[in-house]
This record gives structure tokens, sequence and C-alpha cells, in this order.
């Protein structure tokens, strides 16, 4: 468990590390920065760098909790990586469904695979299923979620790359916005951000805008409209 400074969640679980890149979203994956740094400080979890890895001694951490938490699984790799097996997903989330009283956050970016192993998961309420859509070249991972068991189902468009003028938000509770920060990020223009919004309005779905990026993000900040969008789906706690 570590204590994280994304905006839409509290905790991070990684119960896998490591990763390869996929899409254009990847390009300057945050999860491959910080593993080669945290493998050069000698973190042992880190010691693969960003060669995925099955962390077993991970798995129950989650029991270990002592009040409600909002929980975002694996944000150092992804949990429906093609070399992670079905059953290793398995035992994850039948931690998940062991502990209602969290809500656990998966986004990836493996929607094919994910859609494959639906039917062989248990989806308790506690369990937010997202994928990223950075352009519309991804809107196909949008069409997979939506045909699996999640009981909330949600997209990251960050880093938003392009204008999702096609997205369709039938069966979508929650979409997370933001543009790319770093040394050299690409730029999101503002209309890309509205027209996405205004389809959150006119959907009824929730919408967070978690920063606009740029090489400075802190000033660019993260209102829009003359306010922030903090919204979320209901938290239900179950015990
Ligand atoms: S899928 Fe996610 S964790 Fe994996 S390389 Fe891409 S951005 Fe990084």
């Amino acid at each position: 468990m570590a204590q994280t400074k994304i905006e839409w969640t509290e905790l991070t679980w990684n119960p896998t590390t490591g990763c390869n890149k996929v899409s254009q979203g990847c390009k300057f994956c945050y999860a491959e920065v910080m593993a080669k740094r945290l493998k050069a400080m000698g973190q042992p979890k880190y010691e693969n760098g960003f060669k995925l890895t099955l962390h077993e001694s991970a798995l129950n951490i989650p029991y270990t909790w002592k009040t409600p938490k909002i929980v975002f699984v694996n944000s150092m790799s992804d949990l429906f990586h093609k070399n992670i097996p079905l059953e290793f997903i398995q035992r994850v989330f039948s931690v998940m469904n062991d502990n209602p009283q969290h809500v656990f956050q998966i986004l990836t970016k493996r929607a094919d695979i994910l859609l494959e192993y639906h039917k062989q998961l248990k989806w308790t309420h506690n369990i937010w299923m997202g994928v990223s859509v950075e352009n519309e070249k991804e809107l196909w991972r949008v069409d997979l979620l939506r045909k699996t068991k999640a009981k909330t189902k949600f997209l990251s468009c960050e880093p938003l790359l392009g204008p999702l003028t096609k997205l369709k938000l039938k069966n979508i509770d929650w979409v997370i916005v933001g543009g790319e920060s770093g040394r050299k990020p690409r730029p999101m223009k503002e209309e890309w951000v509205f027209e996405i919004f205004e389809k959150c309005e006119k959907a009824n779905v929730k919408f967070f805008f978690k920063q606009w990026g740029g090489t400075n993000k802190k000033k660019t900040g993260r209102i829009l409209n003359g306010r922030t969008y903090d919204d979320m789906p209901e938290v239900q706690i179950l015990f």
C-alpha cells in the first residue's frame, strides 16, 4: 500500500508491477519512470525494474487496512497484461471480494483480455472497472468494457491526445479527463475537454477533471468553467 497524489483515489495497491507499452498513451508512462527510479534506489519490490513481476506477498495487504479506503489497483502495472495468469487475477479479485468495505479501482488498456476473462471473475459492487482512452483509435476499449459484468464502469481519458467526438457513454458511470504533464507533454485542446464534459452532462455521467497538464501542472491547475470537477460514482460501504 502506498499513499498517492493521484486526485481520484486514496491509496495504491500493486499485486503486480511492470508492464510494456501498447498504445500512444503509454509513451511517457509514469509507472515506467517510477519503477526505474525505485530500482535505482534499491527497493526490493522493484529489483526487476519495469519487467512484469507478480508479488504474492502483496496480495493480503487490503486485509490490514483498518478503515474503508478507495484504492487504485496496479498503478504500477496493468492487471490484464497477457503474462499475468488468470489464476493470479482471480486471487486479486478474491481479495477484493473479501473486502467490501474498500472500493477498488482497476484501470486497463487491455480491454480484450478483460473481456476474455470477465465471466470468470466475481464482480462485487466494490470493484470499479475502467479503461484508458487517449484518442479515438482506442474507443474499442469502451465497447469491450461495456460488455463486461463490472458493476461500475469508468473511463480515464488521460493523457487526452485527441478529440473523442465518437465517444458514446451508454452504460458508463464515470469519466476522468486530464492532459499530459512532464517534460515534453503532448498538448490537449480545450475543445476536446468541453466536448467530453458536454457528453457527460447530457448522459448524466459523473465527470472528474484531473488537470490541464503541461510542463508545470501546478500552474495550469484543474479549473474548468471557473470551478473544479471532482464527481465520482457513489461509494457504497457494505460490511
Ligand atoms: S499500459 Fe499503463 S502501465 Fe503499461 S506501459 Fe502503458 S501506461 Fe504504462
